[in-house]
């Protein structure tokens, strides 16, 4: 693990520091004149690394000797660390104790960020910028205790430390989990089949995450996915196990475990009224939905003509998901599942600036207001998105609006932003 060590007089902040680094509070005593605390580690991440800092603070020096002991402490911290945060209270500038451990530190071949403390707002900020004096390079300006600069002071952090491991090969939350549901003899057990091929034992993946023991992690696209819930389909060869409604409920959690959906749909029959079922439980769910057309082998001109029609008008009300086809018999166009799969999820992220979306629907109000009922218009005051996973925007108004206004507002919204693959929920919410 890589450490990063923090150096600074007495009293500059490098608890507070710490503790914003480390994203608890109190985990470090105060900085208090006299308190001896040791070098103790502690755990860190920031964007995915892990790295350990280190909190030299535990040492103060004697007055006599403040120079010489500050810099025998660097020495340590040097002699010990990756990077080195060197930290100057921002308000009171550099000090001749400062710039004797400075000499010391530009000795050594370690990596300095020089940290400016304690630069509260934007006065002391253009403040810290004579501390390009000290000859560390540029100054950081940081708030420890209110946290300003202090995310971009991480990122530097990162990048003198270009070993950070990452927590897992997948980042901080692991593979994206996917739901592979279907009605029975759709192609689930085959198309998983299919793709395990590429399997990789579940341990040796992901060893200190928590995978599931009924997932599967394949890839996909060179990329590796979670497939939630494919104990079921892995025991039974061919056979349907268990009722439909305990079929139906396993496909509700699966759906609710994962982030996004492949339903997988029999192109050579009709769309039935159970995949229908399953669709709406996704869309409802709120996850985000890829349709994989299976058994793509079998459409020929005949059925496809057929089959248009009948995506025309059964999966109107669906007309944002993302449809791929494929058969999980010749492996045709199984990777452009991973394309899809990524479409649909940075969708289910997407954030729309505040005043992006207000200055959108302001336009968008004028070019086609609401239509008037008994003798005024419901207004549309202000407009945010109150999160994602999926996009959920909420519109406050002067009262409720026409349910088909409404959803002009939605399609317009998908028609502005995208979100491919992905449920959008709009809410109206009438002042009182
Ligand atoms: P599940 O119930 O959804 O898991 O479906 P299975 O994977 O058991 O498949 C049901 C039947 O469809 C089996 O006879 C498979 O061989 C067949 N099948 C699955 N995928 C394809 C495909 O892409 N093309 C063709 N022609 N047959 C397939």
């Amino acid at each position: 693990m890589p450490v990063v060590a923090v150096v600074g007089r007495p009293n500059v902040g490098k608890s507070t520091l710490v503790n914003r680094i480390i994203g608890r509070r109190q985990a470090v005593v105060e900085d208090t004149p006299g308190v001896t605390r040791d070098r103790i580690p502690y755990d860190a991440q920031w964007s995915g690394r892990q790295f350990t800092v280190v909190d030299t603070g535990g040492w103060e020096p004697d007055a006599k000797d403040r120079a010489g002991a500050i810099a025998a402490q660097a020495e340590i911290a040097v002699a010990t660390a990756d990077v080195v945060l060197f930290v100057v209270d921002a308000v009171v500038g550099a000090t001749d104790v400062d710039e004797a451990a400075v000499r010391m530190l530009r000795r050594s071949a370690k990596p300095v960020l020089l940290v400016a403390n304690k630069a509260d707002n934007a006065a002391t900020e253009v403040e810290a910028t004579s501390l390009w004096s000290l000859g560390l390079g540029e100054p950081r300006p940081v708030s420890a205790l209110h946290g300003r600069g202090s995310g971009d002071l991480l990122d530097a952090i990162l990048e003198a430390l270009p070993d950070a491991p990452p927590i897992s090969e997948f980042g901080p939350r692991g593979p994206r989990r996917v739901a592979l549901v279907g009605r029975p003899n759709v192609g689930k057990s085959s198309l998983l089949n299919r793709l395990a091929k590429e399997e990789r034992s579940v341990v040796d993946a992901v060893a200190g995450t928590t995978v599931d023991p009924v997932d599967s992690l394949v890839e996909i696209g060179g990329e590796t996915w979670q497939l939630v819930d494919t104990a079921g389909l892995r025991k039974r060869v061919g056979k349907a196990s268990g009722t439909e409604y305990y079929a139906s409920l396993r496909t509700a959690a699966a759906i609710e475990a994962a982030e996004v959906a492949v339903v997988l749909l029999d192109a050579s029959e009709p769309i039935s009224e159970q995949d229908q079922r399953i669709l709406t439980t996704v869309t409802e769910t709120g996850r985000a939905l890829v349709i994989a057309f299976n058994k793509w082998d079998l459409v020929d001109e005949d059925r496809r003509y057929y089959l248009d029609k009948e995506i025309e008008r059964e999966l109107r009300r669906i007309p944002w998901a993302i449809r791929v086809n494929v058969s999980a018999k010749t492996g045709r166009a199984v990777d452009k599942l991973a394309p899809a799969l990524r479409t649909a999820l940075a969708s289910w992220e997407t954030r729309v600036p505040t005043g992006q979306l207000n200055q959108w629907l302001t336009a968008l109000v004028q070019a086609t207001p609401h239509p008037v009922r008994g003798g005024r218009a419901p207004r549309i005051l202000f407009a945010t998105q109150a999160g994602i996973s999926p996009p959920r925007f909420v519109l406050f108004t002067t009262a409720p609006l026409d349910a088909g206004y409404q959803r002009f507002i939605e399609r317009k919204l998908r028609e502005e932003f995208g979100f491919v693959g992905s449920p959008v929920e709009v809410s109206v919410k009438p002042r009182k």
